[in-house]
């Protein structure tokens, strides 16, 4: 079971549609996922086709110790793949943990119990480095960070990479980053480009291929409560993430399987 963290600690930068949507393309190319929502926000949910206002148990009964990882899990049928939801309730788990034993490690022991169900689980990060992104790195083999080619998009890395670094020290000493995903990206932007270029310098290898476009279809879908491959299987924007869901899978050493 690989596990991978999608993190950046600024909102709006395509965390959430990249979670739901690798989820999606890894399922439709036969892998088990499980997608987990850890931001308050609940837009994984919501965009995975759950109702996060009646999805109970969360997230936060997990880290709490109430109920198992199986308990809260449900089933994205759009998405075929797995869901364990969030609602605003988890803005309350940074007060509740902070007292408790092992804070840091609750999500990392939640998940042990599934590590034979799933070939894949994504945790979708909340755009702060607070309690809930140190639960998911200490959990994570990798950390996936979506990015925008902007002109500050590389200062804002510093605190990541820091906080990943913390981490490795001392709850996780095997965590690395799994690529810089470029996304949101439009070709014709000179600044963009230059951007790109810099990251590409910057991190080498560690960035994906694969770019992700600005699509409008992948704003649309999860107003329907769909990933983009259900909604337009077609648009740009499904097939960027369907390479992803393969590059992301030639990295683990791994190959497609017919879906299930
Ligand atoms: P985050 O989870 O980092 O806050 P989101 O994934 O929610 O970011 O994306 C922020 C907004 O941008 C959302 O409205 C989303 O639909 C939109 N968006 C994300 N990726 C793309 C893209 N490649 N093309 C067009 N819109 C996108
Ligand atoms: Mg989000």
């Amino acid at each position: 079971m690989k596990i991978l963290a999608i993190a950046n600690q600024k909102g709006g930068v395509g965390k959430t549609t990249t979670a739901v949507n690798l989820a999606a393309s890894l399922a439709e190319l036969g892998q088990r996922v499980l997608l987990a929502d850890l931001d308050p926000q609940g837009n994984a949910t919501m965009g995975s086709g759950i109702e996060k206002r009646t999805a109970l148990p969360t997230v936060y009964q997990i880290l709490l110790n109430q109920v198992s990882v199986r308990e809260a899990t449900l089933r994205s049928g759009p998405g075929h793949f797995d869901v364990i939801p969030a609602n605003r309730e988890l803005a309350g788990a940074e007060i509740d943990l902070v007292n408790l034993e092992q804070r840091d490690l609750r999500l990392k022991v939640a998940l042990e119990q599934v590590t034979d169900d799933y070939d894949f689980v994504l945790m979708d990060c909340p755009p702060t480095l607070n309690l809930l992104t140190v639960n998911a790195f200490a959990a994570a083999q990798t950390v996936l960070i979506p990015m925008q080619c902007e002109y500050y998009a590389l200062e804002g890395l510093t605190d990541l990479v820091a906080t990943i670094k913390k981490v490795k020290q001392r709850l996780n000493p095997n965590i690395q980053i799994e690529g810089l995903l470029r996304v949101m990206f439009d070709p014709r932007s000179t600044l963009a480009q230059q951007v790109s270029d810099q990251i590409k310098r910057h991190f080498g290898d560690k960035v994906y291929d694969t770019v992700i476009p600005r699509n409008v279809r992948l704003a649309e879908a999860p107003s329907h409560g769909l990933p983009v491959l259900a909604y337009d299987r077609q648009c740009k924007g499904a097939k960027a993430y369907m390479e992803l869901a393969e590059e992301t899978l030639k990295r683990a050493g791994l190959t497609a399987r017919e879906a299930a």
